[in-house]
């Protein structure tokens, strides 16, 4: 039995057509982690919906109305993902999905969630395949309870994560910190720290540059870690081209995980985004994720 259970819910399982986007990883990766004698049935925990306010503590009632009703208007229809009651309930289960991570991270210092990451989503509108920014909202939440009162957000996807420096751009309280891909989607916002690497970067300076970043973000003396664990930076990825091996994004895992253990840093680990040719890749890449932290769960915890 694990220290802390690991979040899933089957609502993430939804059905697109011809999409880049590969839903069924999440289910797959829970799976492996099963098959491989890493967690059994008893070690996940499924997520409720969440209420409005929680909601509210990023999102503006509009575009949350427009989200309820399915309407198609220019605050929904960027999210380049279908519309529906399934796609709509998956984002509102992955943000109390990290929210619970969070509260899994409190007392055993690491949190997992299968799923969200969804660092695109803006307070009035959704994009990149993000309608509810769950890393924000679970943020907020947790400086909301007192019991943090200072969160960094580690962004280790492909992409910037653009909505969520957005939201806090202004606040204090929270470091935002982004190393992705520069001359790709998004158009770029102002996080507190933002590394854009070239195309074709690979291991060797990605990991130098995350390694240097990393102490910026302590030097923030953060009391939460929400890492955006994406695993697009690899080499087949669909989306981009930053040539990470396996190994690469292995030794990134454990550098963050293990910056946040050595410090006692309590850690939320979201998936975020992973578009390898092949699904069995991004599977792989998030089931060495989810291992890494449980190795550090572990560690910590006896
Ligand atoms: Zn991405």
């Amino acid at each position: 039995m694990l220290q802390s259970k690991i979040i899933y819910s089957p609502h993430y399982l939804i059905k697109l057509e011809n999409h880049v986007y590969q839903p069924e990883k999440y289910s797959l990766v829970k799976e492996k982690l099963i098959q491989e004698g890493w967690a059994s049935e008893s070690d996940f925990v499924e997520p409720e919906l969440p209420d409005e306010k929680t909601l509210l503590l990023v999102h503006t009632s509009e575009y949350l109305q427009d989200l309820k009703a399915l309407r198609l208007t220019p605050r929904t229809w960027r999210s380049e993902l279908p519309l529906t009651r399934d796609t709509i309930n998956s984002a509102l289960y992955s943000v109390s999905g990290t929210i619970l991570a969070f509260k899994e991270a409190l007392s055993s210092l690491v949190g997992v969630h299968l799923g969200g990451g969804h660092h695109h989503a803006f307070p009035d509108h959704a994009e990149g395949f993000c309608y509810l920014n769950d890393v924000a909202i679970c943020a907020r939440y947790a400086l909301k309870t007192g019991l943090t009162r200072k969160v960094a957000i580690v962004d280790c996807d492909l992409h910037q994560g653009n909505g969520t420096a957005f939201i806090f751009k202004d606040d204090p309280a929270v470091f935002t910190f982004s190393i992705h891909q520069e001359d790709i989607y998004p158009p770029k916002e102002k996080s507190s720290l933002d590394i854009g690497l070239k195309a074709g970067a690979g291991d060797l300076i990605y990991l130098q540059e995350l390694e240097r970043a990393l102490k910026q973000v302590f030097d923030f003396k953060p009391e939460l870690v929400i890492y955006v664990a994406g695993v697009d930076p690899y080499k087949y990825d669909k989306l981009g081209n930053l040539k990470l091996t396996k190994e690469g994004l292995l030794k990134r895992d454990t550098l963050v995980l293990g910056e946040c253990a050595r410090r006692n840093v309590p850690c939320v680990v979201t998936m975020a985004g992973g578009y390898a040719f092949k699904v069995e890749d991004t599977v792989e890449l998030h089931f060495q994720t989810a291992i890494t932290a449980i190795r550090f769960m572990r560690a910590k915890n006896g």
